[in-house]
């Protein structure tokens, strides 16, 4: 779960379909972190359901990132 969580912050992808973006632009830029997108357009996935793993994930990135 986590895993593909931090897969879809990443590579900016649906956790589940892999086929459509979850934020309209790129994770790295945090201003626009709060235009993540409330469904998948395609599979319809619920990414606001566990936003706590997409923060999560982010910070994460970021250490990964900054490392
Ligand atoms: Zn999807």
């Amino acid at each position: 779960m986590l895993k593909d969580i931090l897969y879809s912050v990443l590579w900016n992808k649906c956790p589940k379909c892999h086929s459509t973006k979850v934020f309209e632009t790129s994770v790295f830029q945090l201003k626009s972190f709060d235009k993540m997108h409330k469904t998948c357009s395609c599979c319809g996935e619920k990414y606001e359901k566990e936003p706590g793993y997409f923060y999560g994930a982010m910070y994460v990135s970021y250490a990964l990132m900054a490392g």
